[in-house]
């Protein structure tokens, strides 16, 4: 459907977790993390439903994040759920890629269509420092068992920090050269733990590769459902990809919505409005009603995000403002980027 300025909202995606078993610094605090009680999380059946809804507004495209979505038992079961909705064309997975390697068969024979994995240094000791323990080793396995189906999209989601080795993102991206998986450069955005930490814009990392590979040409081919730029370098097998929403904010054409684990429907990742529709379904109410709730959420969706101006900011008072967002989206979001599902 469209919504109020115009925007073709299609692709929704779907926190199935808050839970992660990294802590990635800039996503999630070390310690004290106040866990959403099992019942507090939306069952399979329930997430179903409101996917069933969208899918009759217009969603097409769903994308399974979390937290980390491997965490939550019986995934696979979940995607076929999915996939046999109605006008539901694609549903897809961002992990962080350490549960990946035991899970590929079944989520692939359950009908995935891509994965992104998320790694922002191929060097372990880095690696295990961001993540506060990871293992990039475990990610790696779960990449190479991804590229084992030629029919699975992947992509390496990285999110460079400020002052990181120039020489990491030139391994990253070597990963594209070699035709294993596309590689992604996304700007930290202020958002939860995002607020306090540096990333590097985009054009800094591409021209940090221009030096190590040669002048890139755009590439126009469809690869994602997403705003990212993507860039063919010189003998690379696959493509370098560039998510700026700080640098360029491309709201303009932003095409999805959010679904919290807990059941909230956020039409934008920085505002805290939406709509807290698992309150609606245990409410017993019908499903006109959740798809007029949906519906009046979507239409709403706020015009575009002010991340440049919230950096450094104070941003915002209070919690969630339910439903009563405005064109300028209301309440700043305050909750960390694992708690929304990013
Ligand atoms: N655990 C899964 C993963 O890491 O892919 C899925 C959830 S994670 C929140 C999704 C993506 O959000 C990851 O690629 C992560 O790097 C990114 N992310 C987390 N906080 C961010 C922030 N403040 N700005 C930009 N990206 C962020
Ligand atoms: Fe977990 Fe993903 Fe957040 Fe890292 S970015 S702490 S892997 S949810």
């Amino acid at each position: 459907m469209r919504d109020q300025f115009g925007r073709n909202i299609d692709y929704m995606r779907v926190s199935v977790t808050d839970r992660c078993n990294l802590r990635c610094v800039y996503c999630m605090p070390a310690e004290g993390v106040p866990y959403v009680s099992h019942q507090e999380i939306l069952s399979f059946d329930e997430i179903v439903r409101i996917c069933r809804i969208g899918a009759e507004l217009g969603i097409t495209k769903l994308k399974l994040t979390g937290g980390e979505p491997l965490v939550r038992k019986g995934l696979p079961e979940l995607l076929k759920m999915l996939k046999k909705i109605p006008g539901i064309e694609q549903v897809t997975l961002t992990t962080n890629g350490t549960l990946l390697k035991g899970q590929i068969n079944e989520l692939v024979s359950s009908g995935l269509d891509s994965v992104n994995i998320s790694m922002d240094t191929l060097d372990a000791d880095k690696y295990r420092e961001v993540t506060r323990g990871g293992s990039v080793e475990k990610v790696l396995e779960g990449l190479d068992a991804a590229a084992e189906f030629p029919e699975l999209r992947v992509k390496v989601n990285c999110v460079p920090l400020k002052g990181a080795d120039n020489e990491e993102y030139i391994r990253l991206a070597l990963l594209a050269k070699e035709g294993k998986a596309d590689v992604r450069f996304i700007e930290m955005m202020p958002i939860g733990m995002g607020k306090v930490f540096a990333g590097q814009r985009g054009e800094e990392i591409y021209s940090i590769l221009e030096q190590a590979y040669g002048e890139a040409e755009g590439y126009n081919g469809h690869l994602g459902n997403g705003p990212a730029v993507y860039m063919q370098f010189p003998g690379f097998q696959k493509q370098v990809g560039f998510i700026s929403a700080v640098s360029h904010q491309f709201c303009g054409s932003c095409n999805r919505v959010r679904l919290t684990s807990e059941g909230y429907l956020k039409p934008c990742l920085q505002y805290a409005g939406g709509t807290d529709l698992k309150a609606l379904l245990r409410n017993g109410e019908d499903d006109d009603t959740i798809r007029r709730e949906m519906k009046h959420t979507i239409y709403s969706k706020p015009a575009g995000h002010q991340f440049a101006s919230a950096y450094g900011e104070n941003a915002g008072e209070g919690e969630r403002n339910t439903g009563n967002m405005n064109s300028e989206g209301g309440t700043f979001e305050r909750k960390e980027m694992s708690r929304i599902g990013g």
